[in-house]
């Protein structure tokens, strides 16, 4: 029975995060820490746990990160005013809003607001549009994170069919995106897609993003395709699990990533490197 090859997220973000550390101490010589400033807005308490994990890998490798924890009532107003100040402050070299945000306050106003030169979650309309056009200064960290383990494992993508479920934003578009400028003949599928199968049965590389269990079974998968699970769930029983049905699948795919353990690692890991490199341009701009 053929058992694909399980994505190890936390060898290939362990390797990468190593890279970060050796390339912050290099930083560190010429006087420069590499700075995130955290925001997060009320007590959402998976979005605790999200900040305090990205604020836990900055401290863990080199890199400097200040936490803004403003409570839920605060005014769009005051939250674009600090975003003012971080925009301004020169250790700050990159700005991370914790969405959600309170309904009363505009999202896209204040990712709007955020200087494109420190949106390391490249969620900024610049930055989107610069990935569009193939000269993206930040990824988002999740596609990004997707990318660096299909490298990681020697997956090829140019020439390939990918299969994106998913349009998000800060997922489904951007991968597509990234899969596009790798080469790849990429269809997007959604929740008006008529028959999502057709599709992922013809795709070498399926990326699910949709945030609902079992939405990829081993039947709508072609024997040897890789298999990249985005999604965050929960089982009944209330442990993470993906949108996959990861038994299933593993008998069919060549390569399949779990939940947790595959992706997820990965997204903090992209996080550090686009603050890394902000840094570092930074660093080479002031040395001219
Ligand atoms: P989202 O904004 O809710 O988007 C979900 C997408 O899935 C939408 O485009 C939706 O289509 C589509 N969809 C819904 N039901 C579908 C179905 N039955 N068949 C095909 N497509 C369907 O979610 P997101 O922010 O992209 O996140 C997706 C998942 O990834 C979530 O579980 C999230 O928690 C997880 N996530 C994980 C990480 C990580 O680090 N591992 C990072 C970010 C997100 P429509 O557009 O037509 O509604």
């Amino acid at each position: 029975m053929n058992q694909a090859t399980v994505i190890d997220g936390v060898a290939v973000s362990n390797k990468l995060r190593h890279e970060v550390s050796t390339r912050a101490a290099e930083l560190l010589n010429k006087g420069v820490v590499p700075g995130l400033a955290v925001v997060l807005v009320g007590d959402d308490p998976a979005s605790a746990v999200y900040v305090r994990n990205k604020v836990k890998a900055c401290e863990q490798h080199g890199l400097r990160s200040t936490l803004d924890r403003l409570p839920a009532e605060t005014t769009e107003g005051d939250l674009l005013n600090r975003i003012a100040e971080l925009n301004a402050d020169a250790t700050v070299h990159g700005i991370l809003v914790q969405l959600p945000l309170p309904k009363h306050i505009d999202s896209h106003k204040v990712i709007e607001a955020i200087s494109a030169e420190k949106d390391v979650d490249g969620f900024h309309v610049a930055n989107a549009g610069a990935l569009m056009t193939g000269s993206a200064r930040f990824k988002p960290c999740t596609p990004y994170g997707v990318m660096k383990l299909l490298e990681a494992y020697n997956i090829p993508v140019s020439g390939k069919q990918a299969v994106v479920i998913g349009r998000s934003n800060i997922v489904g578009k951007p991968m597509a995106l990234l899969l596009l400028e790798a080469g790849a003949t990429v269809t997007i599928c959604h929740s008006k897609t008529a028959d999502l199968a057709a599709h992922t049965r013809n795709a070498d590389i399926v990326v699910a993003a949709v945030g609902k269990r079992k939405v990829l079974t081993g039947a709508m998968v072609k024997p040897g395709a890789t298999v990249i699970d985005v999604g965050m769930n929960k089982t009944d029983e209330g442990k993470l699990c993906g949108d996959i049905d990861f038994p299933s699948v593993v008998e069919v795919a060549g390569y399949a990533t779990p939940v947790p353990g595959g992706v997820g690692p990965m997204t903090i890991t992209m996080l550090l490197v686009n603050t890394l490199e902000s840094a570092e341009l930074f660093a080479a701009q002031n040395e001219k």
